[in-house]
């Protein structure tokens, strides 16, 4: 069998116990014996990074985001040493890292910072000694030596990165489930294994919810054309592969379902109906690197008008802190918010030469007296705000009327 470089990644619930670190390291010591050359990338044991998050929150409702970045990367950093630890029980040549250690350098927008170029020599020569290259997933490290994170789900980018840039033979994301379904097998036990996916779907997928595969992994998967196999760290089973093109015998129009719950919805009632409002209200947010998702103006009556977007959750607080200040510099009337609310969204390629799938989409949701809130569409998705309550449901309908269940 010929020497491969294979990029592997275990994401937190691969490595939420010991037990599962045993098993990682067993699967890990496997492929070693086979003589390839291995770097593995891992993320925080099971929910580490939120817990995390919620310890910040009970200090300071807005805490900086330098100082995040420092928190949350320390995560990763046990899990790292931990999985070095039982591969050298099992008699295996490992040494872990921290992403500045292997010279992942990146911009300095803290919590989502891009990685700008990788000095991987560190790695280079740690594989020629023989060993297995352990990698914090999900952090780097600015030019001025600042720890920064790569975004929720971030380990996923740190491993296609590796990929591209030591020419790895294989890009392997080992997760908990067997690889990207139809929608999430959580919700959906009747959601069906897809054997490859494009590029476009994932990314499409991964932006409006599935968080089986970070959005900006795929991003640079595709950029580089470095093709990913998602599969499950407790079975030997094949996975699914992220690739360019799949040719199917079949037209599919909709290929998966996904949710996000992570939205909160802002309303701003009676805004001055005359230009220049809209771009008044939405500069504060931008200026402040808050991204804007949905936005929906209602018909204006007597020359003013409602305006609802949505937000992530994360950057709720600080979004609805400027949103007012903002109204009543303008002066339009109360600004109102609900966290209540879901986002389901059907995804397809096919979609770009089938009419038709809105319309079945909200019929299928009115048939379940599902009210739709607000609505917005690409080349190759539909999504609607629906109240959360609702959001299993949607899915498991929506799921069917497209004839995706096994
Ligand atoms: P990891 O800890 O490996 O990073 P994540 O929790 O981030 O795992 O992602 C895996 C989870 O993503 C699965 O357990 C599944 O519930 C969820 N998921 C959401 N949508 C999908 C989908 N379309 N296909 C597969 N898994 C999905
Ligand atoms: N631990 C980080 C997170 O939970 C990164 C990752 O899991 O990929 O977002
Ligand atoms: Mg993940």
């Amino acid at each position: 069998m010929s020497r491969k470089l294979i990029i592997q990644k275990y994401g937190g619930s691969s490595v939420a116990n010991v037990e599962r670190i045993q098993n990682v390291a067993k699967r890990v010591a496997g492929y070693k014996k086979n003589s390839h050359n291995l770097v593995v990338v891992v993320s925080a044991l099971g929910d580490t990074t939120d817990e995390l998050i919620e310890l910040a929150s009970k200090i300071n409702t807005e805490p900086s985001e330098r100082e995040m970045d420092m928190l949350l990367s320390t995560g990763e950093q046990i899990s790292v040493a931990l999985l070095a630890m039982a591969l050298h029980k099992l008699g295996i040549e490992a040494i872990s890292f921290t992403g500045a250690q292997v010279g992942i350098v990146t911009d300095s927008s803290h919590t989502r910072a891009r990685i700008i170029k990788i000095n991987a020599d560190r790695i280079r020569d740690e594989l020629k000694k023989g060993r297995v290259v352990i990698v914090a997933g999900f952090q780097g490290v600015t030019l001025t030596q600042d720890i920064t994170t790569l975004g929720r789900g971030g380990s996923d980018l740190t491993a296609v990165a590796l990929a591209k840039e030591l020419k790895a033979d294989e890009c392997e994301i080992y997760t908990d489930v067997e690889g990207i379904y139809t929608t999430d097998p959580r919700i959906e036990p009747k959601a069906k294994k897809i054997d490859a996916i494009t590029y476009d779907e994932m990314l499409e997928m991964a932006s409006l919810g599935a968080q089986v595969m970070q959005a900006r992994s795929i991003e640079v998967a595709k950029k580089f054309d470095v093709p990913i196999h998602v599969r499950s760290s407790f079975s030997p089973n094949c996975g699914t592969m992220i690739i360019k093109e799949v040719k199917r015998m079949e037209d599919v129009v909709v290929s998966g379902v996904t949710l996000n719950k992570n939205e909160a919805k802002i309303t701003i009632c009676n805004v001055p109906d005359r230009p220049g409002i809209a771009a008044k209200l939405f500069k504060g947010l931008s200026s402040s690197g808050i991204n804007v998702d949905m936005i929906v103006q209602n018909v204006s009556h007597l020359r003013s008008t409602d305006i609802s977007f949505t937000v992530s959750k994360a950057e709720f607080p600080k979004a609805l802190r400027i949103t007012r200040k903002a109204a009543k510099a303008i002066g339009a009337g109360d600004v109102l918010d609900d966290q209540d609310i879901a986002r389901v969204s059907v995804v397809g390629v096919g979609m770009k030469t089938h009419s038709g799938v809105a319309a079945k989409m909200f019929d299928a949701l009115a048939k379940d007296k599902i009210n739709i809130e607000m609505i917005s569409t690409s080349d190759i998705s539909i999504s609607c705000i629906i109240q959360k309550k609702f959001a299993e449901a949607a899915v498991k309908t929506l799921h069917s009327k497209f004839g995706l269940a096994k």
